[in-house]
C-alpha cells in the first residue's frame, strides 16, 4: 500500500464537473489500495479574482487581511471535494493549513513553513479517511492566517509528502507533465517523462509556471519523488530524478519563455566603485528581486546599467532607481515593459560547446534583436521584444530539435 499526497490544481478543480471527477480519481486510487493525502488549490482562477476585488476595495490590502481573503479560495475548494468524496461514500475531512498543522512565518502574502505538525491529517489516515488540506496556507507564529504565496499549493503538498514519508508526491495539472516548451506556443512541444531536479529548477526559476519553483526546491532537499501528470487522464506523466539516468544527456531539455518581467535602464552613471552597490542594496532592501544585470562598458567614465525585475515590483523599482539615479547624479531612467526573457535549459550544455552560438543564430536569422544575455551552467537566457516571444520560442524549439 503506497502512500500518495495528491495536488489538484486551479483547472483541475475548476468547476462542479471537475470536482466530482476528482473525487472519483481518489476513488479509486483507493480501491487500488493506496492511501491519498490530496491537497486542493482555489477553483479556476479564483485566487486572481480575489485579489482583483482587494484592489477594488481598497488601496492599503493590510497583509494579514489579504491573506485571511486569498486562503478562501482553497478552504472552499476543499470543502467542495471533501462534499464530492462523501457522495461517493469516501470519508474525508476537510483542514485548512492550520489544522493540518502547517506553521510559517510572519511575513504576510510570503509565508515560509516552520514546521509542519500533521496530528490532525495522520489521525485522519490512521481512521481510514482522506484528509484534504487547503492549500498555500498555514498558520503564523503570532496565530494569524498566512498564504504561502502564489503556486504556493505546490509546496504544501510537497512539504506535507516529505513530513509524512509519503511514496510520492503528485502534483496534477491541466497538461500532462513537464513539456520541452509551454504547449500553448508550440503544439509540437514534447513531454519529459523524466527531468533533473537541477534542470527543472533552473526552468521554474526563468519563468516556467509548473511546478511552483519553491516547491522543486523543497523536493529537491528532501528528496521527496515528484511526479507531474493530468488530472484529466491516467497517463505517466514527468518524474522528476535526482539526476539525470541515461549516459547520454540532451544538450537541451526545454525552451521556457517568460513575459512577467520588465526592464530598467539607469543611464549616464559614474563609472566607479560604489553606485551599482548604492542601487541594488536600495532594491534589495525594499525586496525587489533582480535578475538579470548588465552594465555598458563605460565611454569616457559614463556608463548606463539595466537590469529585470518582475513586472509587479517595476513601480516600486523605477521609484526607487529614479531617487538613487537623482543622488548619484544618473541622467535618466526608463522602465520597459514590453520585454520577454527566452531561456535555453539543459545540463547537457556543460559539455557541449556552440549551444550560445545556435541561440544566437536563430535570433538573428528570424530578426530579433538580444538586449540582455545571461547564462548560469546549464542555461543560457536573452531578453528581446516581447512580441517575438512566440516566434523565438519556436524557431529555437526547432533548431534544437526539440519537437516530438
Ligand atoms: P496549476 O494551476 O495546475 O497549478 P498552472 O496553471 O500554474 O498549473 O501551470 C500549468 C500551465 O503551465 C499549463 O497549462 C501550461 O500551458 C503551462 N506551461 C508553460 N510551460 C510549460 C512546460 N514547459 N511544461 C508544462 N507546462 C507548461
Ligand atoms: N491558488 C493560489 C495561486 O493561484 C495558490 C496555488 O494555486 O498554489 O497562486
Ligand atoms: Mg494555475
Amino acid at each position: 500500500m503506497a502512500l500518495v499526497v495528491q495536488k489538484f490544481g486551479g483547472t483541475s478543480v475548476g468547476n462542479a464537473d471537475r470536482i466530482r471527477e476528482v473525487a472519483d480519481h481518489v476513488r479509486r486510487c483507493r480501491d487500488r489500495g493506496d492511501q491519498v493525502v490530496l491537497v486542493i488549490s482555489a477553483m479556476g482562477k479564483e485566487t486572481d479574482e480575489l485579489l482583483a476585488l482587494a484592489t477594488a476595495v481598497s488601496q492599503t490590502q493590510p497583509g494579514r487581511e489579504m491573506d485571511m481573503l486569498i486562503t478562501a479560495g482553497e478552504r472552499k475548494a476543499c470543502a467542495l471535494v471533501c462534499m464530492a468524496l462523501h457522495d461517493l461514500g469516501v470519508p474525508a475531512d476537510s483542514l485548512t493549513g492550520s489544522q493540518a498543522g502547517f506553521i510559517t512565518d510572519t511575513n504576510h502574502s510570503n509565508a515560509k513553513i516552520l514546521e509542519i505538525v500533521p496530528h490532525r491529517v495522520r489521525a485522519a489516515l490512521d481512521a481510514g479517511r482522506v484528509p484534504v488540506v487547503a492549500g498555500a496556507q498555514g498558520v503564523s507564529t503570532d496565530d494569524d492566517v498566512t498564504f504561502l504565496g502564489r503556486g504556493g499549493s505546490d509546496t504544501t503538498a510537497v512539504a506535507l509528502a516529505h513530513t509524512l514519508n509519503a511514496d510520492a508526491c503528485e502534483l496534477y495539472t491541466d497538461v500532462s507533465g513537464v513539456f520541452t516548451t509551454d504547449p500553448r506556443v508550440c503544439t509540437d512541444a514534447r513531454k519529459l517523462l523524466t527531468i533533473s531536479f537541477d534542470e527543472l529548477l533552473e526552468m521554474t526559476a526563468v519563468g516556467c509556471p509548473k511546478p511552483a519553483m519553491r516547491s522543486v526546491e523543497v523536493a529537491q532537499n528532501y528528496g521527496v519523488k515528484l511526479h507531474i501528470r493530468s488530472a484529466f487522464t491516467w497517463e505517466q506523466g514527468t518524474w522528476v530524478a535526482k539526476e539525470e539516468p541515461s549516459m547520454e544527456q540532451p544538450i537541451i531539455r526545454s525552451v521556457t519563455p517568460d513575459t512577467s518581467e520588465a526592464k530598467i535602464t539607469i543611464a549616464g552613471v559614474a563609472d566607479r566603485p560604489g553606485v551599482a552597490a548604492i542601487l541594488f542594496r536600495e532594491l534589495a532592501d525594499a525586496g525587489v528581486n533582480v535578475d538579470m544585470i548588465v552594465q555598458n562598458a563605460s565611454e569616457r567614465g559614463i556608463t548606463d546599467i539595466s537590469f529585470t525585475v518582475p513586472e509587479g515590483d517595476i513601480d516600486m523599482a523605477e521609484r526607487i532607481t529614479r531617487t538613487v539615479a537623482e543622488d548619484i547624479g544618473a541622467t535618466g531612467v526608463t522602465a520597459d515593459r514590453a520585454i520577454a526573457r527566452i531561456s535555453l535549459v539543459g545540463a547537457g550544455m556543460k559539455s557541449h560547446p556552440g549551444v550560445a552560438a545556435t541561440m544566437f543564430e536563430t535570433l538573428s536569422k528570424h530578426g530579433i534583436n538580444i538586449e540582455m544575455i545571461s547564462t548560469s551552467p546549464i542555461r543560457i537566457s536573452c531578453v528581446i521584444r516581447q512580441d517575438h516571444a512566440d516566434t523565438a520560442t519556436q524557431a529555437l524549439h526547432q533548431a534544437f530539435d526539440l519537437a516530438q
